[in-house]
Protein backbone atom coordinates (compact mmCIF):
# COMPACT_ATOMS: atom_id res chain seq x y z
CA UNK A 1 0.00 0.00 0.00
CA UNK A 2 1.21 3.71 -0.99
CA UNK A 3 2.33 5.53 1.70
CA UNK A 4 3.02 9.25 0.82
CA UNK A 5 5.66 11.26 3.37
CA UNK A 6 3.60 13.41 5.93
CA UNK A 7 2.28 16.11 4.26
CA UNK A 8 3.62 19.71 5.33
CA UNK A 9 1.64 20.52 8.41
CA UNK A 10 -0.75 17.39 8.60
CA UNK A 11 -0.76 18.90 12.78
CA UNK A 12 -2.35 21.58 10.83
CA UNK A 13 -6.41 21.90 10.55
CA UNK A 14 -7.76 22.58 7.12
CA UNK A 15 -11.05 23.78 5.57
CA UNK A 16 -12.26 24.27 2.40
CA UNK A 17 -15.95 24.63 0.38
CA UNK A 18 -16.55 20.51 -0.99
CA UNK A 19 -19.21 21.73 -2.53
CA UNK A 20 -19.91 23.82 -6.17
CA UNK A 21 -19.34 27.78 -5.98
CA UNK A 22 -22.19 29.82 -4.18
CA UNK A 23 -24.57 30.66 -4.61
CA UNK A 24 -26.37 27.27 -4.00
CA UNK A 25 -29.09 26.08 -2.20
CA UNK A 26 -27.15 23.87 0.07
CA UNK A 27 -22.54 24.99 0.23
CA UNK A 28 -20.67 22.14 2.69
CA UNK A 29 -17.47 23.34 4.19
CA UNK A 30 -15.26 20.17 5.37
CA UNK A 31 -13.23 20.38 8.37
CA UNK A 32 -10.15 17.76 8.97
CA UNK A 33 -7.43 18.12 11.62
CA UNK A 34 -6.93 17.64 15.61
CA UNK A 35 -9.06 20.60 16.18
CA UNK A 36 -11.90 19.99 13.86
CA UNK A 37 -13.91 18.59 17.06
CA UNK A 38 -13.12 21.69 18.88
CA UNK A 39 -13.85 23.92 16.02
CA UNK A 40 -17.33 22.60 16.12
CA UNK A 41 -17.54 23.11 19.60
CA UNK A 42 -16.80 26.22 20.07
CA UNK A 43 -18.96 27.15 16.60
CA UNK A 44 -22.19 25.21 17.96
CA UNK A 45 -21.67 25.77 21.44
CA UNK A 46 -20.94 21.87 21.78
CA UNK A 47 -20.11 19.10 19.98
CA UNK A 48 -22.52 17.09 18.31
CA UNK A 49 -23.19 13.00 18.50
CA UNK A 50 -21.27 11.74 16.26
CA UNK A 51 -22.01 10.11 12.93
CA UNK A 52 -25.13 11.76 13.09
CA UNK A 53 -26.98 14.73 11.69
CA UNK A 54 -27.76 17.89 14.18
CA UNK A 55 -29.14 20.75 13.37
CA UNK A 56 -27.03 23.62 15.21
CA UNK A 57 -27.15 27.31 15.05
CA UNK A 58 -23.02 28.52 14.19
CA UNK A 59 -21.88 31.62 16.36
CA UNK A 60 -18.64 33.52 15.71
CA UNK A 61 -16.27 34.28 18.91
CA UNK A 62 -18.56 37.53 19.44
CA UNK A 63 -21.56 35.28 19.54
CA UNK A 64 -22.42 37.13 16.34
CA UNK A 65 -25.03 34.12 14.25
CA UNK A 66 -23.43 32.92 11.28
CA UNK A 67 -26.28 30.36 10.27
CA UNK A 68 -28.33 27.76 10.92
CA UNK A 69 -26.59 24.73 9.97
CA UNK A 70 -26.76 21.06 9.77
CA UNK A 71 -23.34 19.65 11.58
CA UNK A 72 -21.75 16.09 10.67
CA UNK A 73 -19.33 14.96 13.54
CA UNK A 74 -16.71 12.23 12.80
CA UNK A 75 -13.89 11.80 14.99
CA UNK A 76 -10.58 9.81 13.35
CA UNK A 77 -9.40 7.54 12.17
CA UNK A 78 -11.98 6.12 10.66
CA UNK A 79 -13.06 8.89 8.27
CA UNK A 80 -12.40 9.94 4.44
CA UNK A 81 -8.39 11.63 5.75
CA UNK A 82 -8.12 9.22 8.52
CA UNK A 83 -8.20 12.32 10.75
CA UNK A 84 -10.72 13.88 12.98
CA UNK A 85 -13.40 15.09 10.55
CA UNK A 86 -16.50 17.91 10.41
CA UNK A 87 -19.05 19.07 7.99
CA UNK A 88 -20.92 22.16 7.80
CA UNK A 89 -24.14 21.71 5.52
CA UNK A 90 -24.25 25.70 5.28
CA UNK A 91 -27.02 27.60 3.24
CA UNK A 92 -25.30 28.11 0.04
CA UNK A 93 -25.23 32.12 -0.06
CA UNK A 94 -21.44 33.72 -0.86
CA UNK A 95 -21.76 35.68 2.32
CA UNK A 96 -22.49 32.93 4.80
CA UNK A 97 -19.49 30.97 3.36
CA UNK A 98 -17.34 34.09 3.92
CA UNK A 99 -18.36 34.57 7.38
CA UNK A 100 -18.05 30.88 8.23
CA UNK A 101 -14.61 31.01 6.63
CA UNK A 102 -13.44 33.85 8.48
CA UNK A 103 -14.69 32.46 11.54
CA UNK A 104 -12.64 29.38 10.94
CA UNK A 105 -9.74 31.48 9.92
CA UNK A 106 -10.19 33.19 13.67
CA UNK A 107 -10.01 30.31 15.15
CA UNK A 108 -6.35 29.68 13.70
CA UNK A 109 -7.51 27.29 11.10
CA UNK A 110 -6.20 27.32 7.05
CA UNK A 111 -7.70 26.62 4.23
CA UNK A 112 -6.82 23.44 2.39
CA UNK A 113 -4.61 23.27 -0.70
CA UNK A 114 -6.24 21.03 -3.45
CA UNK A 115 -6.56 17.79 -2.99
CA UNK A 116 -4.90 18.34 1.02
CA UNK A 117 -7.90 16.24 2.08
CA UNK A 118 -6.99 13.31 -0.09
CA UNK A 119 -3.44 13.79 0.12
CA UNK A 120 -3.85 13.45 3.51
CA UNK A 121 -6.10 10.33 3.20
CA UNK A 122 -3.28 8.63 1.38
CA UNK A 123 -0.84 9.46 4.13
CA UNK A 124 -2.76 8.19 6.88
CA UNK A 125 -3.66 4.96 4.50
CA UNK A 126 -7.37 5.36 3.85
CA UNK A 127 -6.85 5.56 0.14
CA UNK A 128 -3.52 4.03 -2.01
CA UNK A 129 -2.22 5.66 -4.53
CA UNK A 130 -4.07 3.95 -7.47
CA UNK A 131 -7.50 4.63 -6.30
CA UNK A 132 -6.25 8.63 -5.45
CA UNK A 133 -5.82 8.22 -9.17
CA UNK A 134 -9.01 6.76 -9.32
CA UNK A 135 -10.48 9.23 -7.52
CA UNK A 136 -9.66 12.16 -9.64
CA UNK A 137 -10.12 10.55 -12.74
CA UNK A 138 -14.01 10.15 -10.95
CA UNK A 139 -13.87 13.87 -10.95
CA UNK A 140 -12.93 14.43 -14.26
CA UNK A 141 -15.17 11.42 -15.66
CA UNK A 142 -17.51 13.11 -18.31
CA UNK A 143 -18.75 9.77 -20.04
CA UNK A 144 -20.55 6.73 -18.91
CA UNK A 145 -17.44 4.33 -19.49
CA UNK A 146 -14.79 6.93 -18.13
CA UNK A 147 -17.33 6.87 -14.89
CA UNK A 148 -17.28 3.20 -14.35
CA UNK A 149 -13.78 2.52 -15.04
CA UNK A 150 -12.77 5.50 -12.96
CA UNK A 151 -14.86 4.28 -10.15
CA UNK A 152 -13.07 0.88 -10.16
CA UNK A 153 -9.92 2.24 -9.45
CA UNK A 154 -11.50 4.43 -6.72
CA UNK A 155 -12.76 1.33 -5.60
CA UNK A 156 -9.20 0.19 -5.08
CA UNK A 157 -9.20 -2.93 -7.76
CA UNK A 158 -6.10 -2.13 -9.77
CA UNK A 159 -4.63 -1.68 -6.31
CA UNK A 160 -5.82 -4.78 -4.96
CA UNK A 161 -4.37 -6.49 -8.25
CA UNK A 162 -0.79 -4.60 -7.77
CA UNK A 163 -0.52 -6.26 -4.35
CA UNK A 164 -1.75 -9.50 -5.16
CA UNK A 165 0.84 -9.56 -7.73
CA UNK A 166 3.10 -8.44 -5.24
CA UNK A 167 2.16 -11.15 -2.86
CA UNK A 168 2.63 -13.48 -5.49
CA UNK A 169 6.56 -12.66 -6.56
CA UNK A 170 7.36 -12.31 -2.44
CA UNK A 171 6.37 -16.23 -2.22
CA UNK A 172 7.90 -16.90 -5.16
CA UNK A 173 11.65 -14.93 -4.18
CA UNK A 174 11.24 -17.02 -0.58
CA UNK A 175 10.79 -20.32 -2.63
CA UNK A 176 13.88 -19.51 -4.73
CA UNK A 177 15.67 -18.23 -1.98
CA UNK A 178 14.72 -22.10 0.16
CA UNK A 179 16.31 -23.75 -3.19
CA UNK A 180 19.62 -21.95 -3.06
CA UNK A 181 19.85 -22.43 0.54
CA UNK A 182 18.81 -26.38 0.58
CA UNK A 183 20.36 -27.33 -2.96
CA UNK A 184 19.53 -31.46 -4.02
CA UNK A 185 16.45 -32.08 -2.05
CA UNK A 186 13.35 -33.71 -3.55
CA UNK A 187 10.89 -31.69 -1.69
CA UNK A 188 13.17 -29.03 -3.38
CA UNK A 189 12.80 -29.96 -6.81
CA UNK A 190 9.39 -30.20 -6.57
CA UNK A 191 8.66 -26.80 -5.23
CA UNK A 192 11.52 -25.48 -7.82
CA UNK A 193 9.08 -26.73 -10.44
CA UNK A 194 5.73 -25.05 -8.85
CA UNK A 195 7.96 -21.99 -8.36
CA UNK A 196 8.02 -21.91 -12.49
CA UNK A 197 4.67 -22.23 -12.69
CA UNK A 198 4.13 -19.72 -10.57
CA UNK A 199 6.35 -17.35 -12.88
CA UNK A 200 4.66 -18.53 -16.02
CA UNK A 201 1.13 -18.07 -14.35
CA UNK A 202 1.99 -14.29 -13.31
CA UNK A 203 4.10 -13.48 -16.72
CA UNK A 204 1.08 -14.36 -18.62
CA UNK A 205 -1.63 -12.10 -15.98
CA UNK A 206 0.89 -9.56 -16.36
CA UNK A 207 1.14 -9.93 -19.79
CA UNK A 208 -2.78 -9.71 -20.33
CA UNK A 209 -2.89 -6.81 -18.38
CA UNK A 210 -0.16 -5.19 -20.51
CA UNK A 211 -2.21 -6.13 -23.72
CA UNK A 212 -5.60 -4.75 -22.67
CA UNK A 213 -6.59 -1.55 -24.09
CA UNK A 214 -4.86 1.26 -22.52
CA UNK A 215 -6.76 4.30 -19.42
CA UNK A 216 -5.26 6.85 -21.52
CA UNK A 217 -7.84 6.33 -24.69
CA UNK A 218 -10.40 6.12 -22.20
CA UNK A 219 -9.70 9.78 -20.28
CA UNK A 220 -9.04 11.56 -23.44
CA UNK A 221 -11.53 9.48 -26.03
CA UNK A 222 -11.35 7.23 -28.80
CA UNK A 223 -10.13 8.83 -32.21
CA UNK A 224 -12.19 8.90 -34.89
CA UNK A 225 -10.84 10.97 -38.36
CA UNK A 226 -13.42 11.16 -40.72
CA UNK A 227 -11.48 11.26 -44.32
CA UNK A 228 -12.71 11.44 -47.83
CA UNK A 229 -11.13 13.78 -50.83
CA UNK A 230 -12.85 17.63 -51.16
CA UNK A 231 -16.77 17.84 -51.09
CA UNK A 232 -17.39 14.19 -49.67
CA UNK A 233 -19.43 15.26 -47.17
CA UNK A 234 -17.25 15.41 -44.43
CA UNK A 235 -18.25 18.41 -42.51
CA UNK A 236 -21.90 17.96 -42.94
CA UNK A 237 -21.07 14.32 -41.18
CA UNK A 238 -18.95 15.37 -38.88
CA UNK A 239 -21.91 18.50 -37.65
CA UNK A 240 -24.45 15.52 -37.93
CA UNK A 241 -22.50 13.74 -35.21
CA UNK A 242 -21.32 16.61 -33.13
CA UNK A 243 -25.21 17.69 -33.20
CA UNK A 244 -24.09 21.18 -33.95
CA UNK A 245 -22.73 23.65 -36.41
CA UNK A 246 -19.04 22.90 -35.27
CA UNK A 247 -17.38 22.75 -38.77
CA UNK A 248 -17.54 24.71 -41.35
CA UNK A 249 -19.78 23.25 -44.49
CA UNK A 250 -19.13 24.47 -47.78
CA UNK A 251 -19.82 23.13 -51.65
CA UNK A 252 -16.61 25.16 -52.09
CA UNK A 253 -13.75 22.47 -52.67
CA UNK A 254 -11.31 22.97 -50.57
CA UNK A 255 -12.98 25.03 -47.23
CA UNK A 256 -11.77 23.05 -44.43
CA UNK A 257 -8.42 23.06 -44.44
CA UNK A 258 -7.37 22.51 -40.88
CA UNK A 259 -8.25 19.27 -38.67
CA UNK A 260 -11.20 20.52 -36.85
CA UNK A 261 -12.03 17.91 -33.39
CA UNK A 262 -14.84 18.05 -30.85
CA UNK A 263 -14.69 15.56 -27.88
CA UNK A 264 -18.17 14.08 -27.45
CA UNK A 265 -20.05 11.22 -26.03
CA UNK A 266 -21.42 8.66 -28.46
CA UNK A 267 -23.26 5.61 -26.40
CA UNK A 268 -21.77 6.53 -23.16
CA UNK A 269 -18.23 6.08 -24.72
CA UNK A 270 -15.84 9.25 -25.02
CA UNK A 271 -15.13 10.34 -28.58
CA UNK A 272 -13.64 12.91 -30.37
CA UNK A 273 -14.36 13.17 -33.49
CA UNK A 274 -11.78 15.36 -36.28
CA UNK A 275 -12.99 16.68 -39.36
CA UNK A 276 -9.80 16.67 -41.73
CA UNK A 277 -9.13 18.49 -45.12
CA UNK A 278 -9.65 16.72 -47.70
CA UNK A 279 -6.92 14.85 -49.54
CA UNK A 280 -6.50 16.01 -52.92
CA UNK A 281 -3.45 17.97 -54.90
CA UNK A 282 -3.87 20.83 -53.08
CA UNK A 283 -3.95 23.86 -55.05
CA UNK A 284 -2.44 26.49 -52.66
CA UNK A 285 0.14 26.54 -50.12
CA UNK A 286 -2.05 26.93 -46.96
CA UNK A 287 -4.31 24.11 -48.18
CA UNK A 288 -1.34 22.02 -48.68
CA UNK A 289 -0.91 22.16 -44.79
CA UNK A 290 -4.24 20.87 -43.86
CA UNK A 291 -3.80 18.52 -46.22
CA UNK A 292 -0.56 17.36 -44.53
CA UNK A 293 -2.63 17.19 -40.70
CA UNK A 294 -4.66 15.09 -42.57
CA UNK A 295 -2.61 12.73 -43.46
CA UNK A 296 -0.93 12.60 -39.80
CA UNK A 297 -4.39 12.90 -38.23
CA UNK A 298 -5.04 9.60 -40.15
CA UNK A 299 -2.18 7.81 -39.15
CA UNK A 300 -2.93 8.89 -35.42
CA UNK A 301 -6.93 8.10 -35.60
CA UNK A 302 -8.13 4.96 -34.08
CA UNK A 303 -10.77 4.79 -36.27
CA UNK A 304 -11.33 6.23 -39.70
CA UNK A 305 -14.54 6.71 -41.10
CA UNK A 306 -14.04 6.36 -44.86
CA UNK A 307 -16.06 8.14 -46.95
CA UNK A 308 -13.86 7.78 -50.58
CA UNK A 309 -13.67 4.14 -50.16
CA UNK A 310 -9.41 4.33 -50.28
CA UNK A 311 -7.25 1.85 -48.57
CA UNK A 312 -5.86 4.01 -45.59
CA UNK A 313 -3.99 1.65 -43.68
CA UNK A 314 -5.84 2.70 -40.70
CA UNK A 315 -6.35 -0.30 -38.20
CA UNK A 316 -10.01 0.07 -38.14
CA UNK A 317 -11.38 1.73 -41.29
CA UNK A 318 -15.72 1.94 -41.19
CA UNK A 319 -16.54 2.43 -44.84
CA UNK A 320 -18.92 5.12 -45.11
CA UNK A 321 -21.19 5.86 -48.25
CA UNK A 322 -22.18 9.49 -48.00
CA UNK A 323 -24.74 11.50 -49.69
CA UNK A 324 -26.88 8.33 -49.93
CA UNK A 325 -29.83 10.69 -50.44
CA UNK A 326 -28.42 11.67 -53.81
CA UNK A 327 -26.12 9.51 -54.83
CA UNK A 328 -25.76 5.50 -55.09
CA UNK A 329 -24.20 3.02 -52.01
CA UNK A 330 -20.94 2.47 -52.91
CA UNK A 331 -20.92 -2.26 -52.41
CA UNK A 332 -19.73 -2.67 -48.49
CA UNK A 333 -20.17 0.67 -47.44
CA UNK A 334 -22.56 2.12 -44.85
CA UNK A 335 -25.33 4.66 -46.60
CA UNK A 336 -25.47 7.34 -44.58
CA UNK A 337 -26.88 10.87 -45.72
CA UNK A 338 -26.13 13.81 -43.28
CA UNK A 339 -28.87 16.11 -44.52
CA UNK A 340 -31.51 13.50 -44.41
CA UNK A 341 -29.89 11.76 -41.35
CA UNK A 342 -30.72 8.64 -42.89
CA UNK A 343 -28.03 6.22 -41.45
CA UNK A 344 -26.70 7.90 -38.94
CA UNK A 345 -27.99 5.84 -36.31
CA UNK A 346 -26.15 2.96 -38.17
CA UNK A 347 -23.47 4.76 -37.86
CA UNK A 348 -23.49 5.66 -34.51
CA UNK A 349 -23.91 2.01 -33.63
CA UNK A 350 -21.20 0.83 -35.71
CA UNK A 351 -18.97 3.21 -34.00
CA UNK A 352 -19.93 1.90 -31.06
CA UNK A 353 -19.26 -1.59 -31.66
CA UNK A 354 -15.35 -0.97 -33.13
CA UNK A 355 -14.93 1.83 -30.37
CA UNK A 356 -15.88 -0.99 -27.30
CA UNK A 357 -13.05 -2.77 -28.56
CA UNK A 358 -10.42 -0.41 -28.29
CA UNK A 359 -11.34 0.63 -24.54
CA UNK A 360 -10.93 -1.13 -21.57
CA UNK A 361 -13.91 -3.61 -21.18
CA UNK A 362 -16.28 -3.82 -18.29
CA UNK A 363 -14.12 -5.39 -14.96
CA UNK A 364 -11.39 -4.69 -16.21
CA UNK A 365 -8.79 -2.40 -14.85
CA UNK A 366 -6.95 0.04 -17.61
CA UNK A 367 -3.25 0.71 -16.76
CA UNK A 368 -2.12 3.98 -17.82
CA UNK A 369 1.55 4.71 -19.17
CA UNK A 370 3.28 4.72 -15.90
CA UNK A 371 1.92 1.60 -14.79
CA UNK A 372 2.37 0.10 -17.99
CA UNK A 373 6.03 1.63 -18.63
CA UNK A 374 6.47 -0.10 -14.61
CA UNK A 375 4.87 -3.57 -15.79
CA UNK A 376 7.05 -3.93 -18.73
CA UNK A 377 10.23 -4.19 -17.10
CA UNK A 378 8.26 -6.35 -14.44
CA UNK A 379 6.47 -8.18 -17.24
CA UNK A 380 10.67 -8.86 -18.89
CA UNK A 381 11.99 -9.42 -15.96
CA UNK A 382 9.47 -12.35 -15.46
CA UNK A 383 10.21 -13.61 -18.40
CA UNK A 384 13.82 -13.80 -18.33
CA UNK A 385 13.66 -15.41 -15.37
CA UNK A 386 11.58 -18.08 -16.83
CA UNK A 387 13.61 -18.91 -19.52
CA UNK A 388 16.69 -19.10 -16.90
CA UNK A 389 18.07 -22.36 -16.00
CA UNK A 390 20.57 -20.59 -13.33
CA UNK A 391 18.53 -20.31 -10.12
CA UNK A 392 20.94 -17.19 -9.47
CA UNK A 393 19.76 -15.42 -12.15
CA UNK A 394 16.04 -16.24 -12.10
CA UNK A 395 16.56 -14.86 -8.26
CA UNK A 396 18.30 -11.78 -9.63
CA UNK A 397 15.02 -11.43 -12.19
CA UNK A 398 12.68 -11.66 -9.50
CA UNK A 399 14.53 -9.08 -7.35
CA UNK A 400 14.09 -6.78 -10.43
CA UNK A 401 11.13 -7.24 -11.20
CA UNK A 402 9.55 -6.93 -7.51
CA UNK A 403 11.73 -3.46 -7.13
CA UNK A 404 9.65 -2.14 -9.88
CA UNK A 405 6.51 -3.49 -8.80
CA UNK A 406 7.41 -1.72 -5.32
CA UNK A 407 8.00 1.49 -7.04
CA UNK A 408 4.92 1.37 -8.95
CA UNK A 409 2.98 0.58 -5.76
CA UNK A 410 4.26 3.91 -3.81
CA UNK A 411 7.61 2.15 -2.28
CA UNK A 412 10.01 4.39 -4.26
CA UNK A 413 10.43 8.41 -4.58
CA UNK A 414 6.91 8.85 -5.16
CA UNK A 415 6.85 12.51 -4.16
CA UNK A 416 7.04 14.27 -7.72
CA UNK A 417 4.41 11.91 -8.73
CA UNK A 418 2.19 12.75 -5.83
CA UNK A 419 2.47 16.94 -6.65
CA UNK A 420 1.66 16.49 -10.37
CA UNK A 421 -1.66 14.10 -9.19
CA UNK A 422 -2.84 16.31 -6.74
CA UNK A 423 -2.32 19.10 -8.75
CA UNK A 424 -5.26 17.87 -10.91
CA UNK A 425 -7.37 17.70 -7.75
CA UNK A 426 -9.95 20.36 -7.17
CA UNK A 427 -10.40 22.73 -3.59
CA UNK A 428 -12.19 20.72 -0.94
CA UNK A 429 -11.10 17.34 -2.29
P1 LIG B 1 -16.28 18.18 -47.30
O1 LIG B 1 -15.48 19.05 -48.21
O2 LIG B 1 -15.95 16.75 -47.51
O3 LIG B 1 -16.18 18.57 -45.88
O4 LIG B 1 -17.81 18.31 -47.76
P2 LIG B 1 -18.99 19.18 -47.13
O5 LIG B 1 -19.51 18.56 -45.89
O6 LIG B 1 -18.55 20.59 -47.05
O7 LIG B 1 -20.12 18.98 -48.21
C1 LIG B 1 -19.93 19.33 -49.56
C2 LIG B 1 -21.30 19.58 -50.20
O8 LIG B 1 -22.08 18.39 -50.15
C3 LIG B 1 -22.14 20.64 -49.47
O9 LIG B 1 -22.82 21.41 -50.41
C4 LIG B 1 -23.11 19.83 -48.63
O10 LIG B 1 -24.32 20.51 -48.41
C5 LIG B 1 -23.33 18.63 -49.53
N1 LIG B 1 -23.67 17.45 -48.74
C6 LIG B 1 -23.01 16.96 -47.67
N2 LIG B 1 -23.62 15.87 -47.17
C7 LIG B 1 -24.72 15.67 -47.93
C8 LIG B 1 -25.76 14.68 -47.92
O11 LIG B 1 -25.83 13.77 -47.10
N3 LIG B 1 -26.71 14.78 -48.90
C9 LIG B 1 -26.68 15.77 -49.83
N4 LIG B 1 -27.65 15.78 -50.75
N5 LIG B 1 -25.73 16.70 -49.87
C10 LIG B 1 -24.74 16.67 -48.94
Amino acid sequence: MARANKPDAADSTIYALSSGAPPAAIAIVRISGPDAGATLAALAGSCPSPRTASLRRLRDQRGELLDHALLLWMPGPCTATGEDLAELHLHGGRAVVAAVFAALAERGLRQAEPGEFTRRALFNGRLDLSAVEGLADLLAAETESQRREAMRRADGMLGRKLDGWMRRLVEIAAALEAALDYDGDDDVAQQGSDTAEAIAALTLEIGTALAAAPAERLRDGVRIAIVGPPNAGKSTLFNALVGEDAAIVSAIAGTTRDAIERPVALAGMPVVLVDTAGVRDALDPIEAIGVDRALRERARADIVLDLAGEQTGAAHVIAVAAKADVAAARAGALPVSALTGAGLAALRAAIATVGAGLLPRDGEVALDRRYRDALAIVHAALASAAASDDPLITADEIRVARAHLDGLIGGGDVEAMLDALFGRFCLGK
